[in-house]
């Protein structure tokens, strides 16, 4: 008999990284010059998110988060300040499709590189949680998309 490895518990895991960034949001101070920003709301839930940036040199040069509801939403906001800070527009862009799949579809690749976004993978069980993870995400989605437009930006998940 081979001794047993213990084998992670990625959605202990998963929730300890979630609760972590509930109750402390990084990037949650409101950006004193943002040049872009969007609201989400996802009515069945009651989540609010409102994502802040600013662009230089084709990378986000700064992004902040502010909201209120769940635990999903909110970590999941949180997370997507610290994954997309500092990144190239392509690359911030290409993650928010890489998180998508990850809870929508099965085929995302064990190996995409998500760092701690993964935490967040257990939610694609959850249909309904899963609009709470995207909700930031699609807020996100539409400030890279309308960054040259300056009309404010109000997502809706319905
Ligand atoms: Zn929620």
């Amino acid at each position: 008999m081979s001794a047993a490895v213990p084998t992670p518990d990625l959605d202990d895991l998963g929730r300890e990284i979630i609760l972590d960034h509930y109750r402390r949001p990084r990037n949650r101070t409101p950006l004193a010059a943002a040049e872009v920003e969007g609201e989400g709301v996802n009515p069945g839930c009651g989540d609010e998110v409102r994502v802040q940036a600013s662009f230089a040199d084709g990378r986000v040069a700064e992004i902040a988060a502010q909201g209120k509801g769940c635990s999903i939403s909110q970590a999941s906001a949180s997370l997507l300040t610290e994954a997309v800070q500092g990144r190239r527009l392509a690359e911030a862009a290409r993650t928010t499709r890489t998180f998508e799949r990850l809870l929508t579809e099965d085929g995302t690749p064990p190996d995409a590189d998500l760092g701690d976004l993964a935490a967040l993978r257990g939610v694609a069980k959850f249909p309904l949680r899963v609009k709470c993870a995207l909700l930031p995400w699609k807020v996100l989605g539409e400030i890279l998309n309308q960054r040259d437009d300056k009309h404010p930006i109000i997502v809706s998940t319905e």
